[in-house]
């Protein structure tokens, strides 16, 4: 679907779209993850930019499914205004493979926990139900913007060491971010999953070592702190910068504070080292609180990205 006002007869192009699809496949990859396949007639002009590219998923309101949703350029404030059994959920997953050839893209979800309906949100609460057939919307990279689309955080300075690290929210950009890094690409990628069945085959360049953390009944993080913050000593962030500006903006560095994190710079000076991490909220303050304040990483030389909260449902 080709998003328009209603005055326009022309399509406007713009950065991010919406797409109207339909669930083509799913395909249970392992316990945790769902791999969902969408086709639609506009995913041929879906944006193919890899690595991290994030988007948003919307799904039909409990009460009226799509009838409501507004198409404007002013969709999202529009969609807010609505009473609540009305209005869409819109929740931010990661693109893990455009096919504009065949106008397919897949999506690799987590079947999380959720001990009670409260707990339950709009992603979960479609994905379990999903079948072959089912319309959603997309609003997802639009390639016929001849600008940047916005949406990936990856940003590594060629030939620096790089850490990357996540859980299973993560494990889909940790998989594209690897698939598309060059291969003369160096360092270490740790991704912690609920259990050893999760490990899933990936591509990535040899020198690039890969660690899955299965958590097996232990806390998030558990398993993925320690071995990131052990991995990070090694790197010695300090030789790149002197420990002065590696300490820049460490007043903001709390590991306790009940707040989303999104630290994610766009512009990344050329340095030895660079990071990237994003699991949940309370695990990737600590790790930045490890990494930044005890280790003197740069701010500019790291993504800390809150992908969801433990506790709270997060649009
Ligand atoms: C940039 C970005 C990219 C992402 N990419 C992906 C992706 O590719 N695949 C993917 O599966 N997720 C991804 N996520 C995470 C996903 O957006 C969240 O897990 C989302 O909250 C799920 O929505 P929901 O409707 O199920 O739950 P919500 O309505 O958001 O929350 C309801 C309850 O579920 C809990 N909850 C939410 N997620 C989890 C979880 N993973 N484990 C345990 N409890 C949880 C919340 O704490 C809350 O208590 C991404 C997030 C971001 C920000």
């Amino acid at each position: 679907m080709a998003a328009q006002t209603e005055e326009q007869t022309e399509h406007t192009v713009r950065p991010f779209d919406l797409f109207q699809v339909t669930v083509k496949a799913l395909q249970r990859l392992s316990p945790s993850f769902i791999r969902v396949t969408f086709e639609g007639d506009d995913l041929g002009h879906f944006a193919d930019n890899g690595y991290d590219q994030r988007f948003k998923l919307i799904f039909p309101a409990p009460a009226c499914g799509f009838d409501k949703m507004p198409t404007s350029e002013r969709w999202y404030s529009e969609l807010r205004a609505l009473p609540e059994a009305e209005q869409c959920g819109v929740r931010t997953y990661t693109v893990r493979a455009v096919r504009r050839h065949l106008g397919e893209v897949d999506v690799d979800m987590v079947v999380h926990e959720a001990h009670s309906e409260d707990e339950c949100g709009p992603a979960l609460r479609w994905l379990r139900e999903a079948a072959v057939g089912d319309r959603i919307l997309l609003l997802g990279p639009d390639a016929r913007w001849e600008g940047a689309h916005g949406g990936i955080d990856f940003h590594a300075p060629e030939g620096a060491e790089i850490l990357i690290a996540g859980d299973e929210t993560a494990a889909p950009a940790i998989a594209a971010i690897l698939e598309d890094l060059p291969i003369t690409a160096r360092g270490k990628a740790f991704i912690e999953v609920p259990e050893a069945a999760d490990v899933l085959e990936l591509d990535a360049p040899v020198d690039v070592e890969v660690v899955w953390l299965p958590r097996e009944g232990a806390a998030w993080g558990d398993k993925l702190v320690p071995a990131v913050a052990e991995a990070a000593r090694a790197m010695d962030f300090a030789k790149q910068d002197d420990r002065a500006a590696g300490a820049a903006g460490l007043d903001e560095v709390d590991p306790v504070e009940d707040e989303m994190i999104w630290e994610a710079p766009e512009a990344v000076a050329a340095a030895d080292a660079y990071v990237w991490i994003a699991a949940e909220t309370g695990v990737v303050k600590a790790l930045r609180f490890t990494i930044r304040k005890e280790l003197g990483l740069p701010k500019e030389s790291g993504a800390f990205m809150g992908y969801w909260r433990n506790g709270k449902a997060w649009d």
